[in-house]
């Protein structure tokens, strides 16, 4: 297992997660025992959206006697009425939800209290400039959440939480799907394949610069969906047209930038087991690009995905670093001081090209690198 630091917090959070929301169909036992799992191949959060007071019980009893090694994305908003999950806002029953979080889970504070599901920009305002924020703060002061996230499928809202310096992390669905659909913010559009038009054939500029504002401002995004619900195993359901794998989608995810961990949605040791395979899988069996590259219903011609299909290069120059440098720089007004830093310590730099065009014949999406060096080198000299 591989660790990455969420932003500015000094939190190690292992790549691949627990999402455990499946938790309600097996006993105690198993969900003991899937938990146990977990630890035992170094996977250290979870996260509970989910407001059953029977998941919670379960997962709090498997995790007792590990409270301090878990990292709990716990959500604020999820409650349970009339036996049923309702996102709320309303205050009272927002607040004794989220006791109930705790009580299960027998502990009396949340790493990342999250401010569940908002994928309206008026509601994000609202929550922003009303009670429900002014609660949240209150239980970071009073220490029982550590830290505040936000969980979101919408590209608008989760670039709102990441200029806000309080809102730490993003809980956010990533997978290629949704990277090349237009903000929105219904999630069935999402799984509406009729919308998944054949002019969606590159990563929406939302997304784009939502990932590059999450690297700029330090802010970690975790991953939700990031399987897209299976929908991606199968060639027929699948908006490419292409089936890929597990591997595929977390290789996928973990080379977004700013994303830090994901949350696998994982039913049984065997799932887990598949997902894990990422960490033997060689370069080939991760190379999510070969599989798109053959995308019968679309493709990501021309446009860099950071996935270093393009190495190696004669003179050193990491290619995939270099154009995700200048994209991030590329749009701001200036080079911010920390890429220009990123990119001084990196061992080639783009005036480093002799042009050679290796990088050209291999990249599949046909990026223009070599046009990208040039320009790399204008924005950030020699
Ligand atoms: S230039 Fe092409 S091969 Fe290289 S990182 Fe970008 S998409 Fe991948
Ligand atoms: S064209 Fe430039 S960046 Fe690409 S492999 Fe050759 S030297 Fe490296």
């Amino acid at each position: 297992m591989e660790y990455r630091t969420i932003g500015n917090t000094g939190i190690k959070i292992s790549e691949i997660a627990f999402g455990a929301e499946w938790m309600g169909e097996y006993s105690d036992e198993e969900v003991t025992q899937l938990v146990q799992y977990c630890k035992k191949q170094g996977i250290n959060s979870l996260d509970c959206w989910m407001s059953d007071p029977d998941i919670r019980r379960k997962l709090g009893n498997a995790i007792e006697d590990d409270r301090q090694y878990w990292i709990i994305q716990g959500h604020i908003g999820s409650t349970w009425q009339n036996n049923q999950y309702v996102r709320t806002r309303d205050m009272p029953k927002v607040k004794e939800a989220f006791q109930d979080l705790l009580d299960k889970f027998k502990t009396d504070y949340m790493d990342f209290g999250m401010i569940h599901y908002v994928d309206e920009v008026k509601e994000y305002e609202e929550i922003m400039n009303g009670e429900f924020i002014e609660y949240v703060r209150q239980l970071k002061k009073e220490n029982t959440i550590h830290h505040i996230g936000l969980s979101t499928h919408n590209a608008d809202v989760a670039l709102l939480a990441a200029q806000e310096e309080e809102i730490e992390l993003i809980l956010f669905s990533i997978n290629p799907a949704f990277d090349i659909m237009p903000a929105t913010e219904d999630l069935e559009v999402y799984r509406d394949s009729s919308k998944y038009t054949e002019d969606l054939n590159s990563i929406d500029p939302k997304r784009v610069e939502l990932y590059q504002l999450c690297e700029e401002n330090n802010t970690a995004l975790t991953v939700m969906k990031g399987y897209d619900g299976g929908i991606l195993f199968d060639e027929k359901e699948s908006p490419f047209g292409v089936a890929l794998t597990p591997v595929h989608c977390i290789a996928y995810a973990l080379s977004r930038p700013a994303v830090k961990s994901v949350f696998a949605g994982i039913k049984t040791i065997k799932e887990l087991d598949e997902a894990l395979e990422y960490y033997t899988a060689t370069d080939e069996e991760k190379d999510y690009n070969k599989v798109l590259a053959k995308s019968t219903k679309r493709s990501f011609e021309g446009q860099c995905t950071y996935c270093g299909h393009c190495a190696p290069c004669p003179v050193n120059i990491n290619v995939a670093m270099v154009t995700k440098y200048h994209d991030l720089a590329a749009i701001q007004e200036e080079v911010p001081e920390s890429i220009q830093e990123h990119y001084n310590n990196l061992e080639a730099h783009a005036s480093d090209c002799i042009e050679c065009g290796g990088c050209e014949e291999r990249c599949p999406f046909n990026v223009e690198i070599i046009e990208l060096m040039h320009k790399a080198e204008a924005l950030f000299g020699k």
